[in-house]
This record gives C-alpha cells, sequence and structure tokens, in this order.
C-alpha cells in the first residue's frame, strides 16, 4: 500500500510523522461484497473502489485518523481489520502526545470563551 500525495493537514499526529505510525485498515478481499459502505463513509477519503473486481480498496492508507476504526464496525461482512488498539495507546504514553493535547486543549478553551 503506498499513499501517493500525503496532504500536508494528514503528514503529522500530535507531531509525529504520520509515516511512522503503522495505522490503517487492511480489507479481506475474500470477504469483501463491494458494498462500497467504508468508500463513501470514510471522511478521509481513504478508500478508492476497484470497478473491475468490485472492491474497495485501502488507496490513501496514511489518512486514515490513527485509532478510528468506523469502518470497521461499518462492514457488516467483517471484511475490514486494525492492529489491536493497545498499539495506539503505546504511541500516545511513549510519544508524549499528551503533552500536545494539553496545549491544543488550552487553545481550544481559550477559543471557547
Ligand atoms: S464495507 Fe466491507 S464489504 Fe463493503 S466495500 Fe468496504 S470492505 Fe467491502
Ligand atoms: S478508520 Fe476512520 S479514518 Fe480510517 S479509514 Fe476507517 S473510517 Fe476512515
Amino acid at each position: 500500500m503506498e499513499n501517493k500525495k500525503l496532504p500536508e493537514q494528514f503528514a503529522y499526529w500530535y507531531g509525529i510523522p504520520r509515516e511512522e505510525i503503522n495505522w490503517n485498515p487492511t480489507i479481506d478481499e475474500k470477504k469483501c461484497v463491494g458494498c462500497g459502505m467504508c468508500v463513501v463513509s470514510c471522511g478521509r477519503n481513504v478508500f478508492d473502489y476497484d470497478r473491475e473486481k468490485r472492491k474497495a480498496v485501502v488507496a490513501r492508507p496514511l489518512q486514515c485518523l490513527v485509532g478510528c476504526k468506523s469502518c470497521e464496525a461499518w462492514c457488516v461482512f467483517d471484511a475490514i481489520s486494525f492492529p489491536d488498539i493497545s498499539y495506539v495507546k503505546k504511541i500516545i504514553k511513549e510519544r508524549k502526545v499528551l503533552v500536545k493535547i494539553k496545549e491544543k486543549l488550552k487553545e481550544k478553551l481559550e477559543k471557547n470563551r
């Protein structure tokens, strides 16, 4: 899987280069019936649709929101899987993501005053 052009807004996840984080959906081709649910519903345009095979394709894996598993839930054919969520929690702890969150929270609360 290759992410050809990673738009700037997806390049980092709380200061961590996105390509250092191994988080994206995997599709089991045998189970995918090509319903299109994931293609249409993902807000980050991670999927393409192969018209010939009538299957979803993970075309832009690095655009997947770290920790999101929505498409796994939407796929009633259980064709989508992710790494264990403990992987994300480990990154949050080890890469000090909560320090960045603290800053962002402060900014947000100031804005909403
Ligand atoms: S939701 Fe599941 S079955 Fe439907 S296109 Fe996506 S992977 Fe395939
Ligand atoms: S987990 Fe969320 S962001 Fe990632 S591909 Fe699925 S719906 Fe899109």
